[in-house]
């Protein structure tokens, strides 16, 4: 750890925040298993992200579990290993994007089954999703991530400015400035996505709104976005604290 000039204050405060995103994510049924992979870069360095540890169920992970990784790949602090597809998504979208400090990646299930459809996501369908609107990319699926052509072709979607990335047939990934962000984008993506399931599931026709209000509400979320992120984060940290006592190490 002494080869590593961090805050050790900060280097805490951020594993606690990744153990409260993946908890908070298994509360609303986001996880695979234990597969899926979030990762958070450390605040004052581009080069060092925090990745969870591939082994813990989501719902019993801890700050201890969450492994400090460079990124070429290598675990600089922490006991264990990340999952290889993690280490070659989140390497490559750090890289691309060194302003989304935090991405997600997940199978979560409505946002999963919109990304295997022809129609994919509908950003013109409900005010949830309109946060969306201009800011959403589609990836075919090219099997399972393993080599750097794939982690490349994630990242090229995120550096164009993406902030949810939709995989077919396979999930989506999320990017945010901080966890909150982060947090607040994936929940509402997947609250979107229920949606528009469910209004497709009725067979009748969807009513899109006009382009220009899509584009209206999506700046009206970017600007009330800085203050509900982290009024959210923070309850569902405290919602953590009141049904999972212990959950902090
Ligand atoms: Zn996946």
């Amino acid at each position: 750890m002494s080869a590593v000039a961090i805050d050790p204050a900060v280097l805490a405060a951020a594993r606690t925040d990744m153990a409260a995103l993946l908890r908070v994510s298994a509360v609303h049924g986001y996880n695979e298993g234990i597969d899926n992979h979030y990762s958070l870069a450390v605040d004052g360095r581009d080069d060092l992200f925090l990745l969870n540890r591939y082994g813990p169920h989501w719902s019993e992970m801890r700050p201890s579990d969450i492994l400090l990784v460079d990124l070429d790949g290598n675990v600089v602090d922490g006991a264990g290993e990340g999952q290889i597809t993690a280490l070659q998504i989140h390497r490559q979208i750090h890289r691309a994007r060194p302003d989304a400090r935090c991405v997600m990646h997940t199978h979560m299930p409505y946002a999963s089954t919109v990304a295997s459809t022809k129609t994919g996501f509908i950003t013109r369908l409900t005010q949830n999703s309109m946060s969306f609107h201009g800011a959403v990319a589609t990836l075919s699926y090219g099997g399972q991530v393993q080599g750097d052509d794939e982690g490349e072709r994630l990242a090229a979607a995120v550096a164009g400015g993406a902030n949810a990335v939709f995989l077919q047939n396979h999930g989506v990934i999320i990017v945010g400035a901080s966890p909150a962000e982060a947090w607040l984008r994936t929940y509402f993506l997947e609250r979107a996505c229920e949606v528009q399931v469910l209004a497709q599931s009725t067979g009748d026709e969807l009513v899109l709104a006009p382009e220009e209000v899509a584009e209206h509400t999506a700046r009206q979320w970017a600007e009330a976005c800085p203050e509900e992120g982290p009024l959210l984060f923070d309850a569902m940290k405290r919602l953590l604290d009141r049904d999972q006592p212990g959950w902090r190490d």
